[in-house]
């Protein structure tokens, strides 16, 4: 049973019903602000609560419907299975649909600055809001095109199998395109600090960006090269078969590059380096006169001191660790 069905909500302003097998209806309860529903099974009707600011319901697969709630800011909807309609409400700021699968459309809300759906497999466009600032769209089989919003900070597109072009988006920060096989070029987005394109298929080069900092690019088969960007610090670029060469960027300090048969060097102030399954850089570290040879030393002592370190915080800890990142520890020693 939870505050609704108990009657003892009122004058509260945040309201969680989580879980209430009873709960069948909200009463239109003055002065909410903040309303949360997790896991309502007989839950069917949302009121029109006048100063609603946030509404999230969660697990509620007997709601069909959204009242349009003047002055509502955030609106999360969650596994609604029977929710067929996002209303446009107007000064809506954030937008979260995930597993919703009969909605159609995203509504063009003035105003919206975060927009991200998920596993809502029949939305088919995005709309183009000014506005908006972080754009998420994951699982999306149906999208065919991003639009090309000036001022968006973030994007995140991810397993959309129909996107075949990023737009150049000025202003852009952040952009996630992960498993969008239809995409070949990343655009040469001169604002753009990180890029994430993992396991996009048919990608053979990368941006030279200026600004870029970060870059993961991890199981890409088709790339051949990084681009020297001075600047850049962080770049994971592991289960890349073409890749032989990663330039040698004096600021670059953390380098992930498991498993990339081709890659004959790295380079040598890289103090985070995460290499294992390169077969010609094990057989350069094997080699007395490698150049290598004295930073890999230092390297195997400090996997021998992160693997007794780990493995006796593990022994006293209940964790049960679902990655494998015990077996990487094992296996990541390069001797
Ligand atoms: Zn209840």
């Amino acid at each position: 049973m939870c505050i609704i069905c108990d009657g003892t909500y009122n004058g509260k302003t945040v309201i969680n019903c989580n879980r209430c097998p009873r709960l069948t209806i909200i009463p239109n309860i003055a002065g909410l602000r903040q309303l949360n529903c997790f896991d309502c099974p007989l839950l069917t009707e949302i009121p029109n609560i006048i100063g609603l600011q946030t509404l999230a319901f969660e697990k509620c697969p007997l709601i069909t419907k959204i009242p349009n709630i003047a002055g509502l800011r955030q609106l999360n909807c969650f596994d609604c299975p029977l929710l067929t309609e996002i209303p446009n409400i107007a000064g809506l700021h954030e937008l979260y649909c995930t597993n919703c699968p009969l909605i159609t459309t995203i509504p063009n809300i003035i105003g919206l600055q975060t927009l991200a759906f998920e596993k809502c497999p029949l939305i088919t466009k995005i709309p183009n809001i000014v506005e908006l600032r972080k754009l998420f769209g994951i699982e999306c089989p149906l999208i065919t095109e991003i639009p090309n919003i000036t001022g968006l900070w973030e994007l995140y597109c991810a397993e959309c199998p129909l996107i075949t072009e990023i737009p150049n988006i000025t202003g852009l920060r952040r952009l996630f395109c992960i498993d969008c096989p239809c995409i070949t070029e990343i655009p040469n987005i001169i604002e753009l600090r990180e890029l994430k394109c993992e396991e996009c298929l048919n990608i053979t080069t990368l941006p030279h960006i200026i600004g870029l900092r970060q870059i993961y690019c991890s199981n890409c088969p088709l790339l051949a090269a990084i681009p020297n960007i001075y600047g850049l610090h962080v770049l994971e670029c592991s289960h890349c078969p073409k890749l032989a060469t990663i330039p040698n960027i004096a600021n670059m300090f953390y380098i992930e590059c498991i498993n990339c048969p081709l890659l004959l060097s790295i380079p040598s102030n890289v103090t985070h380096l995460h290499v294992n399954g390169c077969i010609w850089l094990k057989e350069m570290y094997k080699s007395d006169i490698s150049v290598y040879s004295g930073r890999i030393k230092s390297l195997i002592k400090l996997q021998r001191w992160c693997r007794t370190h780990l493995r006796s915080r593990w022994a006293r800890t209940t964790l049960n660790l679902k990655f494998s990142s015990s077996n990487f520890l094992y296996n990541m020693n390069i001797d």
